[in-house]
């Protein structure tokens, strides 16, 4: 399985982009040398070694973020104008893969960071003093941030229920409360992006905002409940706001209980798609153990069960669903990077990508697991891990229902032109 092609000349990846040949003839000004992917497939090494460990305890992956930050990756997708990368999403999703290779854990905590910034870029929605703050706390100063909005009772912030986190309006400033789950990279997050409710008058629609929280704000807490299934190693862990007092300008956006939060699509984009650049880096993984595994594996009957055609088959079908996968993300990159109008419904293929990818990889590793047979089930293999982390991508959005109906809703409810006759 080749490596993800991904990228851009501005990213350094040169000629990679959806698989096609170097062409240096696209670019016209100067190429920056840094090959984002192969670097992150280097540092990943040591993730690889460190996974096992973190997964068992449920610990936070500490030092892959010390080693992510040293080399660079904190700015990775943030703007030139404040010292970073300004990495395309080819290439954001191409590092993610590598760094899912290793320890799925460690890229889907990490996609929280870097996607913050890739929206913003495209659908600016935080004011930009706070922007500026983010992007360069994270390039000069290793500050993570992340969005911190579902909670017990709300379920997924996508289904749009009131959340009961909230901001009272308190002298010039706000008065914060609340208790938020899944919030993944708490035990370094340093930007805390809250959702909460905004207290109306009667009789007048609810509303929500979204409010900065730092670390050091005096009435955060953070309740390490993170004990999962998958992902264990993300710190995904409750976050606790005690009557937080915050400054005026800490509200960062506002708006009525329903409506379209400012980051739309580009939102969307970001996030689903690093999530299955996250799940096929996991399905990867599992489908080179299984490759490897099969080629030396000679039970006491003299044949390497390669030679079995139910594994012949097995491995053939999960190359088929990785490569099937890698090339719906692929299309759904290269729709969302075309100038706008040029692609047909770039939201449709982002959401296509996403069910596809997530139900392919799942398959893909349940394959794996049978090739390897018995054994697979033991935790001192890497493949129960896989067969746990793959799943993890099904409960974030884009929902498989959500994305099904946003489908449904652009091929039956929306202005239509029937098809011409062929001639
Ligand atoms: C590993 C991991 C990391 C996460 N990190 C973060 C994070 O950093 N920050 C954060 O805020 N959240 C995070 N989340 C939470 C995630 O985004 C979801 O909010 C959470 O998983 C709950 O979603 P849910 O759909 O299961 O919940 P619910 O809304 O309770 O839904 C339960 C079920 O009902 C269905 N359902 C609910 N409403 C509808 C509807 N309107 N239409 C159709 N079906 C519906 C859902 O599809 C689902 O099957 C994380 C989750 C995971 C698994």
């Amino acid at each position: 399985m080749g490596l993800a092609g991904f990228g851009t000349a501005a990213d350094g990846v040169l000629g990679m982009h959806c698989g096609l040949p170097p062409s240096p003839t696209r670019y016209t000004h100067p190429v920056p040398t840094t090959d984002w992917p192969a670097r992150a497939r280097d540092l990943a090494a040591a993730f690889a070694a460190r996974a096992e460990r973190h997964d068992r305890e449920g610990s936070f992956p500490f030092e892959n973020f010390a080693d992510l930050r040293e080399a660079g990756f904190y700015g990775l997708t943030v703007p030139r104008r404040f010292g970073g990368a300004e990495a395309s999403l080819g290439t954001y999703l191409a590092v993610l893969e590598q760094i899912a290779r290793a320890d799925g854990s460690t890229a889907l905590a990490f996609m929280m960071h870097l996607k913050t910034f890739g929206q913003e870029r495209e659908s600016p929605s935080y004011p930009p003093a706070w922007f500026e703050r983010m992007c360069v706390g994270a390039v000069q100063h290793g500050q993570l941030v992340n969005t911190v909005a579902t909670e017990e009772g709300l379920g997924s912030p996508a289904g749009g229920g009131l959340p009961e986190t909230i901001a009272r309006p308190a002298g010039a400033g706000w008065r914060l409360s609340g208790r938020k789950t899944f919030t993944t990279l708490a035990p370094l997050l340093h930007h805390f992006v809250v959702l909460a409710r905004v207290p109306t008058p009667d009789g007048q629609p609810s509303e929500v905002g979204n409010f900065m929280v730092l670390r050091t704000d005096p009435g955060l807490r953070i309740d390490e409940t993170w004990d999962s299934l998958s992902m264990r190693s993300t710190g995904s862990h409750d976050v606790v706001f005690e009557d937080i007092s915050l400054p005026p300008d800490r509200l960062l956006n506002r708006r009525a209980l329903g409506q379209a939060d400012a980051r739309g699509g580009a939102g969307m984009a970001w996030f689903a798609l690093g999530l299955c650049a996250t799940t096929i880096g996991v399905a990867s993984a599992a489908r080179d153990y299984a490759v490897a595994f099969a080629r030396e594996r000679t039970p006491n009957s003299n044949r390497t069960i390669k030679e079995y055609p139910g594994v012949r088959t097995r491995i053939a079908r999960i190359d088929l669903l990785i490569h099937r996968s890698r090339a719906l993300m692929d299309d759904a990159c290269r729709a969302w990077e075309a100038p706008p109008g040029s692609a047909p419904q770039p939201i449709d293929r982002v959401a296509m990508a996403k069910v596809d990818t997530l139900n392919n990889c799942i398959e893909a590793v349940d394959l794996a697991m049978r090739v390897v047979g018995g054994v697979s089930l033991q935790k001192a293999r890497p493949i129960e891990r896989y067969y746990r982390d793959v799943r993890a991508a099904l409960h974030n959005p884009l929902l498989e229902d959500r994305a099904l109906e946003q489908l449904a809703r652009s091929a039956l409810d929306e202005p239509y032109e029937p098809p011409k006759a062929a001639e």
